[in-house]
């Protein structure tokens, strides 16, 4: 199966280097320079994953991330050259799955497309999974909290949440494993399909985003609560 990578960056270097990069790993890489053509093939072609750069000619890579948001769950992964765009990318409206500061070390903006590929399909791609999926609810309901795996909805209270695939992927592994306790390893292994190292702060900073989306009080959250020196749960 052909697995599609838009990459949108119009600094021709950088460009051709992701490209080589890519393709050694047998990724079909679709290059565009220009945000209002890169824009035309969102609408045209089915991608698996979205390398944006930032600052590029008529419309720029926070625009292009929020058009592919409005229809699409595929991952996307800005690159940026500044510190101060930063905050934007992991703000909570942009809906970015992972980002790369420039200049950035080619292998490991592979192994990040790598791992965004394997949670999305591993999330998305349910046909490999037949067996399993047929026996595995479609969506979580209780206490307010409304998920769905087919629609990639969720609710509060009936408010829709806004939530990244990533945060996606993370309260649906906890509403899977509802009444257990997941630690951070088995979670981080679960959604990011990699191995965790230890001190990884990863999972923390996505459950506190995750949380604030949901509203949660830090000392007394609702829904993903913390049991020290485990993990999380979802009662
Ligand atoms: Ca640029």
């Amino acid at each position: 199966m052909t697995t599609n990578v838009l990459v949108v960056e119009d600094e021709m270097e950088i460009a051709n280097l992701i490209e080589v990069y890519l393709t050694n790993e047998g990724l079909n890489v679709h290059r565009y320079s220009n945000g209002k053509e890169a824009l035309k093939s969102i609408q045209t072609t089915a991608f698996d994953l979205a390398l944006l750069d930032i600052m590029l000619p008529e419309i720029d890579g926070f625009t292009l991330c929020q058009r592919i948001r409005e229809n699409y769950h595929y991952p996307v992964i800005m690159l940026t050259a500044k510190i101060e765009d930063i905050d934007k990318i992991t703000g909570l409206t942009l809906g970015a799955d992972d980002y790369m500061t420039k200049p950035f070390n080619p292998l490991e903006l592979t192994a990040r497309v790598k791992a965004q590929l394997r949670r999305y399909k591993r999330y998305n791609h349910t046909e490999e999974n037949e067996n399993i999926e047929s026996t595995n609810p479609e969506f979580y309901d209780f206490a307010g909290l409304y998920i769905n795996k087919d629609n990639h909805k969720c609710f509060l209270y009936g408010k829709e949440l806004s939530l990244t695939p990533l945060e996606f992927s993370i309260l649906w592994y906890l509403c899977e494993n509802k009444g257990k306790v997941v630690s951070s390893e088995e979670l981080f292994e679960a959604v990011w399909g990699e191995n965790y190292l230890d001190n990884n702060n990863t999972v923390m900073a996505h459950i506190g985003r995750l949380r604030e989306k949901m509203n949660e009080k830090a000392r007394n959250p609702k829904f993903i609560k913390t049991v020290w020196g485990v993990g999380y749960t979802i009662e």
